[in-house]
């Protein structure tokens, strides 16, 4: 049995869900994957698009589940585990994971930090996950576990003991920021950015501010509210906070409530000194790009936010190192540098993603584009607009996909570097113009497959 405290009890599970659970068990984490699941953990068989998690309640025992919990009586009869006294019945597991978070979040007496935004998410997440360390346990969402399900399941796996839980709220479609607001009940909340992402399903910029002002609207007049300076929908923003409720401006200005100065940003990474209500500290940070700058200035607002000084936060950031697709940078055969921006795109990620290129030592800079998806009727006009700064930065494209179409045809002929439609198709295009010492930004939607063009380049030549 693993050494880790119990972080769920029979009694608390019982209490929490209301369902039956015959046998006494320790829990020592929340899973509802098999394939990641850890000895001790208490396995939930939820139900999802694609797969049914009934049909792995065995396998999660053989693994060292020391619960499982199900609710469809004919897969737990199969399973044969009927009278099993590590089941924990339930009339409904995605409910009950629910119960679970809410219970756990009762109980909780650290602080919690909810954190949207268009952009930035997790990428704020982590760091202020890293910057958090210092002063206390640190519990944050795994990855961008930031939806329906991620979202209880990050409360639920939280520990009692923890000083600080960090949760990111995701959304694509109206009203859903709310209900996860509900169950996080933060002290502290942070929009990261406010951009084009998810126009399609949104509409507009004003309903994108609107979505994401109902995290703040879930604050208490005790809690606290940080936002980029001057964020688009601002007064959206503003008007949805509870009475009482501060709001801190995070920017350049003096208006800023934490002031970033002294920006510099290189392609070894940024430095700046920050200004904060709680004292002034020098941030450096290694992976470059003013985007990540300013999200670890929202970072350390926050700890300045909870009443901490920010200065062991900065320095636990020196070591802060982006998620894989998200800003990583490593050689690929024939000496290129590649910039992998493959995990997502929108429209202000890409955007960010060229100004860092641009950043990067003399030499050609290219970019690979995907399509932008979740666009609806912007995509081509939201497409065609990112001619602008990659021709202000003089970078040779290749773009890839339906929509991309739209910005090749924008591109000068100089800096058309090659059209496909699969992104096998744009690795043959690109793989001969690729040139010693050149640097190369990979970036587009998840579905636009980027990351099969990275592994093709990536073949030994
Ligand atoms: P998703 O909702 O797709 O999970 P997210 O909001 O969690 O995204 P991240 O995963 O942190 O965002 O980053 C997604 C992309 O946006 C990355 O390419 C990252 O470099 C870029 N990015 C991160 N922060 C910003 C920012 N403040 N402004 C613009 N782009 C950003």
């Amino acid at each position: 049995m693993p050494a880790s405290p119990t972080l769920w009890t029979s009694q608390e599970l019982r209490d929490a869900t209301q369902g039956q659970l015959p046998g006494e068990v320790k829990v020592h984490g929340v899973c509802i994957d098999t394939r990641t699941l850890q000895p001790g953990d208490l396995f939930i068989a939820l139900i999802g698009h694609n797969s049914d998690g009934h049909r792995y309640l065995k396998q999660a025992l053989e693994a060292g589940a020391s619960c499982v919990m199900a609710h469809d009586k004919t897969a737990i009869a199969e399973a044969g585990l009927a009278d099993d006294p590590r089941l924990l019945q339930v009339d409904d597991t995605m409910r009950a994971l629910e119960d679970l978070g809410r219970y756990r979040r009762s109980q909780f007496t650290g602080k919690v930090i909810a954190i949207t935004g268009s952009v930035g998410k997790t990428t704020t997440k982590n760091m202020l996950a890293t910057a958090l360390v210092p002063y206390g346990q640190v519990h944050a969402s795994v990855a961008s576990f930031n939806n329906h399900w991620g979202v209880p399941l990050t409360l639920a796996r939280l520990p009692k003991e923890a000083s600080f839980c960090i949760s990111e709220v995701g959304m694509n479609h109206p009203g859903e920021i709310a209900p996860l607001a509900a169950q996080i009940r933060p002290n502290i909340g942070v929009i990261s950015t406010i951009g084009n992402a998810h126009l399609g399903h949104m509409g507009s910029i004003d309903a994108i501010a609107k979505e994401k002002a109902t995290l703040f609207a879930a604050l208490p007049a005790s809690g606290m509210a940080l936002c980029p300076e001057n964020s688009q929908g601002l007064a959206r923003l503003k008007d949805a906070l509870p009475a009482g409720t501060p709001l801190w401006q995070v920017g350049m200005t003096e208006q800023a409530t934490v002031q970033i100065t002294d920006l510099a940003c290189t392609a070894e990474g940024s430095h700046f000194h920050l200004v904060t209500p709680q004292g002034e500290v020098d941030v450096e940070l290694k992976p470059p790009g003013p985007h990540l700058a300013r999200n670890a200035a929202l970072a350390l607002g926050v700890i300045a936010a909870l009443g901490l000084s920010p200065a062991a936060g900065a320095n636990a950031l020196r070591h802060f190192l982006p998620e894989a697709g998200r800003g990583q940078q490593r050689l690929l055969p024939g000496n290129v540098t590649l910039l992998d921006e493959s995990y997502n795109a929108s429209g202000p990620s890409i955007c960010a993603a060229i100004e860092t290129l641009a950043l990067m030592p003399a030499g050609r800079h290219l970019a690979a584009l995907g399509d932008i998806r979740e666009l609806g009727q912007f995509a081509d006009a939201e497409h065609r607009a990112l001619a602008e700064p990659l021709t202000k930065h003089n970078i040779l494209t290749f773009c890839c996909g339906s929509h991309m179409k739209s910005l090749y045809e924008a591109l000068p002929p100089s800096l058309q570097g090659g059209y496909a439609e699969t992104s096998a198709q744009l690795a043959s295009l690109l793989q001969p113009a690729l040139r010693d010492g050149d640097v190369l930004l990979v970036k587009g939607s998840l579905g636009s497959n980027m990351r099969t063009l990275i592994a093709l380049l990536e073949q030994p030549v």
